[in-house]
């Protein structure tokens, strides 16, 4: 049996307490040490996992580990992931990628030249909802596809009531944090890439003034597909919902844009409606295991490094045209 890989945690954060814990020690991982700024809660943390090491060290945190899982605040994932690539460590690493197309582009590149897996948590790609959707659409099921909406809009829960909302350096607002989601998953669902951007941001006092905390995007999709997508921290009751219309006939999931596994998919077409077959899995434990098996030379990570990037230029083209007020164009090249 191969050896289990041996992780670093790069921040001891809520989704590495939430999902990610378990995830990697699900699919063939141990976890060696874990790292915080603060030693006292890196000590904790260590504690409450079993994890033998704390430290606030990063030279200290990438020794005697094969991997790095980086969920500190965007800004940080820069420096973090540049110096796990230049020490030959495999890098799990949190959206956004960064807070710069640049920074993002320059950790593909360092990951690419290191020889290590690198790959993006986007984790709505392992999603039973999504896989289905994704199946039925290349499957024709739909005909040909011409448009899609995306509602990734909620409350955010009091754990997630911080940096999210008034650290701009951090890269906070609804469209760092949750349309770089909707993009890497219409991406996946659809096989086609984002061209441009249009988007309304919204400040409804959640998040502190500057830092939008809802907005409407409108993304042009090579494949001649349109896509509207409503992002949002401050809605109460609406349910989540990814819609994909296409010649023949439509696909809905309802409640799927979620950490657990959630949701159900209809799809509608002249011989009416069913609901499709799901097999759920939790999400993060379906991209670990791919992480592990790409370690391996078994395939790629779910969402790559790549991927990740994609999604960051969305995202900023968005907050770019919501100052603008105008289409902006989105980077396509990996790395340039
Ligand atoms: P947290 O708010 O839990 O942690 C963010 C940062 O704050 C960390 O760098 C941590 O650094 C520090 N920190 C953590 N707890 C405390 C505390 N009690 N007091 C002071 N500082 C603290 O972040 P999240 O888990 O919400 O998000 C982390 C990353 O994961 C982000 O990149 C986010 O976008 C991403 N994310 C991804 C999701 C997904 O589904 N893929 C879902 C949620 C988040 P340190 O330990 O070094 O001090």
């Amino acid at each position: 049996m191969a050896e289990p890989t041996r992780w670093a945690l790069i921040g001891a954060t809520t989704i590495a307490r939430e999902w990610m814990v378990n995830a990697i020690r699900q699919t063939g991982g141990t976890i060696h040490t874990v790292m915080s700024s603060d030693a006292e809660r890196g000590a904790a943390f260590a504690a409450e996992f079993g994890i033998p090491h704390a430290t606030t060290d990063l030279d200290e945190v990438l020794r005697d580990v094969d991997a790095v899982y980086i969920s500190t605040t965007n800004e940080r994932h820069f420096a973090e992931c540049m110096a796990a690539a230049k020490a030959g460590k495999h890098v799990l690493c949190e959206k956004p990628l960064a807070t710069s197309y640049e920074d993002a582009a320059a950790m593909v590149k360092a990951c690419r030249e290191a020889g290590v897996v690198m790959a993006t948590n986007h984790h709505l790609r392992n999603a039973a909802t999504h896989r289905a959707m994704r199946d039925a659409i290349a499957a024709g099921r739909i005909g040909t596809p011409l448009s899609a909406r995306v509602v990734h809009a909620g409350t955010l829960p009091i754990q997630m009531l911080g940096w999210r909302l008034h650290t701009k350096g951090a890269g906070a607002g609804a469209l760092l944090d949750l349309l770089v989601h909707d993009t890497d998953l219409l991406r996946f669902l659809l096989g086609e890439e984002p061209l441009q951007v249009a988007t309304v941001a919204q400040n409804g006092g959640l998040a502190i003034e500057g830092i939008e905390d809802a907005a409407m995007s409108l993304i042009q999709f090579s494949g001649n597909i349109i896509a509207q997508v409503h992002d949002s921290f401050t809605t109460r009751a609406q349910r989540t919902s990814c819609e994909v219309h296409g010649t023949t006939g439509s696909l809905v999931a309802l409640n799927n844009m979620a950490q657990a596994p959630a949701g159900t998919v209809t799809l509608r077409d002249q011989d009416g409606e069913r609901e499709l077959r799901l097999d759920q899995e939790d999400y993060y434990v379906r991209g670990c295991r791919a992480f592990h098996a790409a370690i391996r030379g078994e395939g790629h990570p779910v969402v790559t490094g790549e991927d990740g990037l994609k999604s960051l230029a969305t995202a900023l083209a968005a907050r770019e045209a919501a100052k603008s007020g105008r289409f902006e164009p989105i980077r396509q090249s990996a790395e340039g």
